[in-house]
Order: C-alpha cells, then structure tokens, then sequence
C-alpha cells in the first residue's frame, strides 16, 4: 500500500480567489501569481485553471515562464525579476513574454535589443522597499529613455509595498506618496499592489493588481483580518496514523524528548515529516485535526513522521486521517508555531508528496 501523504489541491478554490481577488477593485485588472511553481501548487495546473479567466500571469523568471509556454498558456508573462543575462531577450522575444526592468543594465539591454515584434515592459520603481527598483528620482528619465524605444510599445509603472501586510503601518503611505510624486503623470498603467494591498490598502490598487498568496487561500496578514476572511484554503495537506501508543506519565517522545508527557497520554505517529515539507521548527501545541478534530503536534517533527496527542480520542487506531493544514488547520497558523509563513509551507512541499487535484467546475 501506498505512504499515505498527499496534497489535495482544490483548483476551483484558487479560482475563487482569484475573483475575490478583483472584485476588491472593479475595473482592474490582475495578474495571477505563479512563481515558484505557484507558491507549490503546481504552476501548470493552476495557469490552465485560470487561464479563460486571467488578465496574465506573472513568475519571477524565464524557466518559470518557458514551463507554462510548453504546456498551451498563452496569456501574456510577467517576468518579475526581468531578465538575468541580455541573450534572455531573445526568449523574451520568442514566447512574446513581457519583462520588469528594475534596473539600468536591464534598460540597456532592453533598448539595445532588437525583437520581431514590439515589447510590452514593466518598469519599476525603488519606492521604499530597497531590494529591486530604479531610484525615485531617475524614474522619469528612466522612463523617457524606454519610452524613446522604437520596439517598446507600452510600459506600465510599478513598485512593490514592504510592509502593506501591516495595516495600518505609515511605511505604506509613504511609499504609495513616493510612487505617486515619482511616477507623477507619466503615461502608462499602474500596478503596486500584493495581496496585503488588496486586501487592506484600496488606495494602492491602481489599474493591475497581483494577488499572490490570496489566491491560495492564506491571508497575508497572518491569522484574523475581515476581508481575508472569504479566502478559502487551496491546499490540504493530509496523512494518516500510523502506530498508537499509550505513554505514562514522565516518558519522552522522540528526538531529544523533547515533549514530556504531564499525564498518561495516548500518542499517535503520523506518516508526515520534515522531508514531506512539514516544518521542523514546529512546537508543542501546533495544530493538527485528527479525524477532522483538532488534535496538537507533541515532540520533535522528524524526516519522515510527526507525533501528536490523542488524549480526546481515545478510539483514534492506525489508518485515520490527519490534517496537516488545510481546511481545518490554517496554514497561517501551522506557519505561526513554526516562526514561519504560509509561503513557505506551500512552496516548501517537497516532491515526494503527490499531489491530487480537483477541480469543481
Ligand atoms: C510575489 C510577488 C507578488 C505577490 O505577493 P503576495 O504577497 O504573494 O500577494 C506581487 N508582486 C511582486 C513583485 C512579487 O514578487
């Protein structure tokens, strides 16, 4: 029989949010976030369950991108880090992607290049953040520059929020003043906006958004936030029991002992670890549901399995279901005992995990 770990992915759940998604700003548009094999959700599958309904997509570079050509999509590519080397523009070129210039060398590239047909760009600006952008005030002529370019055919302004999961951080404001005075009244569409944005900042929405994590169902503001709260989950994480075993009072579980038993404890050992993609760091108490109720992760996480209390359900026996995370079991909160986010989890899955998709038209 087969190791019982899988992912279910729910892909009418991801298109959901998608919708969700734009009706926080009718009358934009939105690309769909697929990088990192979308968030490991498996970008193929999830570019061709959004497709009919997409405006684009966006991943961080040509791989990314080449992957969803092979396989049929034909919606316009965002490729958010642009390109890493010049001969990428060739590419660029070929599967009529369209590229971020974030930097001078990529404009030079850009401007010298020679495509077949003319180049949609998106040029980004260094508004606060300080990881990829052009400077403030060499935006414009940045612009101008590319503007002047025979083959580019249009180019929209973007910059990218540090801190809009905070909701009411000054940060926000002041990049969204930064944007706003720099960009000033250049021509060209407008997109500033991750999830957090959407979610809380309707003043950053502009003409394109791009939801990530929203569309797979983790609120980027952590645990509870009003309008995050019609996400629905997308990934489910599920395995099973494997051993019960009942433990006195004073015996340690696992590596390190680390979790010593206060009372009698009935423990059972689930066929998922770290090498599956579940968190090591995760500590005493994280969530888990066994047989769809809530049961808690005790003792160390180890390669290939997990132990957690089953005290309230002294019937559970080998072969019952447990939840990593999913719909009974937030990612977010998996991700907050572990002192990490719902992005890593998710893009963290690891390839031994099959993944079962569904999709309710
Ligand atoms: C990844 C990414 C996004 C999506 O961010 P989420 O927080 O997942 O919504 C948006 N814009 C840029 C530039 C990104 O790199």
């Amino acid at each position: 029989m087969a190791r019982p770990t899988r992912a279910h992915i729910d892909l009418a759940a991801i298109r959901g949010n998608y919708r969700h998604a734009k009706a926080q700003a009718p009358g934009a548009r939105a690309l769909a976030v697929v990088k990192a094999d979308a968030y490991g959700h498996g970008a193929v599958k999830v570019a061709r369950a959004l497709a009919a309904e997409a405006d684009a997509f966006a991943v961080a570079c040509g791989e990314e991108a080449m992957e969803l050509r092979e396989a049929g999509i034909r919606s316009p590519i965002v490729l958010l880090e642009g390109v890493f080397h010049p001969d990428e523009l060739l590419d660029v070129d070929r599967a009529d992607l369209t590229p971020v210039v974030h930097n001078h060398e990529q404009l030079e590239w850009l401007c010298r290049a020679r495509p077949a047909r003319p180049l949609q760009v998106w040029l980004k600006m260094d508004s606060g953040m300080h990881r990829l952008g052009l400077a403030p005030l060499g935006f414009a002529a940045a612009h101008a520059r590319l503007a002047a370019c025979p083959h580019v055919s249009a180019i929209v302004l973007m910059t990218h929020l540090a801190r809009a999961d905070e909701p009411t951080h000054p940060a926000t404001a002041a990049q969204l003043d930064c944007f706003r005075t720099h960009a000033g009244d250049l021509p060209g569409s407008r997109s500033i906006a991750n999830s957090a944005a959407i979610l809380g900042w309707p003043a950053a929405h502009g003409d394109w958004l791009r939801p990530g994590i929203m569309l797979y169902g983790a609120s980027p503001f952590g645990e509870a936030h009003p309008s995050a709260a019609m996400l629905r989950p997308t990934m489910m994480l599920e395995s099973r029991l494997i051993g019960v075993r009942d433990l006195a009072t004073g015996e340690a579980i696992g590596y390190g002992g680390r979790f010593v038993c206060e009372r009698p404890t009935r423990v059972g050992v689930v066929a998922a670890g770290y090498a599956d993609g579940y968190p090591r760091h995760a500590r005493d108490g994280t969530p888990v549901a066994v047989n769809g109720r809530p049961s808690r992760l005790i003792g160390r996480v180890s390669m290939d399995m997990l132990t957690v209390d089953l005290s309230d359900q002294p019937a559970a026996a080998p072969g019952d279901p447990v939840q990593l995370w999913g719909d009974l079991v937030p990612a977010n909160a998996v991700a907050a005992a572990s002192d990490t986010i719902a992005y890593q989890l998710f893009t963290g899955l690891s390839r031994r995990v099959p993944m079962h998709y569904e999709d309710a038209t």
